[in-house]
């Protein structure tokens, strides 16, 4: 669904990722951790097309998307790729329904129905023509998950999707994420600090000095 091959990238000074190769499959769920400052987000800008590595490339679906121009790669992130960060950016002029269309919309593919479909299934029903700021912080959290699915994305890319949240909304939100990415064969690439919701992935990625350490979890003699 998505990979990325030897990215390198920094901000004029040393760089925060140092060779950073990883590949995310149909319905894998990958948390990504690391220290505060160890290019967490900076990786997932990368993966997501916000931002282009200095060296290295990023697939997805099979297409290098790091060498099209900004807008070409807006267009296909539109269907390809959905975004949920800790801190939602909903367009506070845009109902609940506008908002949750919009990648849709971008990617040509514009289903109201199954908007509709996605704001019931993370509990929104009834919602659909309230704007972003009557809602609370975990129904916000919501509907960026449910705008995040709208355009069948063949992955989605989380950057601590449940920092903002209190403990109840934050579990809600993220086992609605991970259902909703597995009913419908999505990829997942989450940032998180939360050891609860990094156990719920199939696996773990640990960010240190730049580089990827897989299987940071599994005692050392076992990985002899
Ligand atoms: P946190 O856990 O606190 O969110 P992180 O792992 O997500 O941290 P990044 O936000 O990726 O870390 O930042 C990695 C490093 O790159 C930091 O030293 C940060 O200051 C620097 N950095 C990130 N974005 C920029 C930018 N746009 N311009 C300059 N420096 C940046
Ligand atoms: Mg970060």
């Amino acid at each position: 669904a998505l990979a990325a091959d030897q990215l390198v990238h920094g901000f004029g000074g040393p760089p925060v990722l140092k060779g950073v190769t990883l590949a995310v499959a149909a319905g894998e769920v990958l948390a990504v951790t690391g220290p505060s400052g160890s290019g967490k987000s900076t990786l997932l800008h990368l993966l997501g097309g916000l931002d282009v590595p200095q060296e290295g490339g990023v697939w997805w679906a099979g297409e290098r998307v790091d060498t099209l121009d900004t807008q070409a790669r807006a267009v296909r992130r539109a269907g390809r790729v959905g975004l949920v960060f800790q801190h939602h950016y909903l367009l506070e002029d845009l109902t609940v329904l506008q908002n949750v269309l919009i990648p849709a919309q971008l990617s040509g593919r514009s289903d109201p129905d199954r908007a509709r479909a996605l704001l019931a299934r993370v509990g929104l029903a009834g919602r659909e023509a309230a704007l972003p700021g009557v809602l609370s912080g975990g129904e916000r959290q919501r509907v960026a998950v449910a705008r995040a699915l709208s355009a069948r994305p063949a992955v989605i890319l989380a950057d601590e999707p449940t920092g903002s949240l209190d403990r109840a909304n934050a579990d809600t939100v993220a086992a609605l994420l991970l259902a909703l990415a597995r009913e419908e064969g999505a990829g997942v690439v989450m940032v998180t600090h939360d050891d609860r919701l990094s156990a719920q992935a199939d696996r773990t990625l640990h960010l240190l000095d730049g580089q990827i350490t897989e299987n940071l979890s599994l005692p050392p003699a076992l990985g002899v």
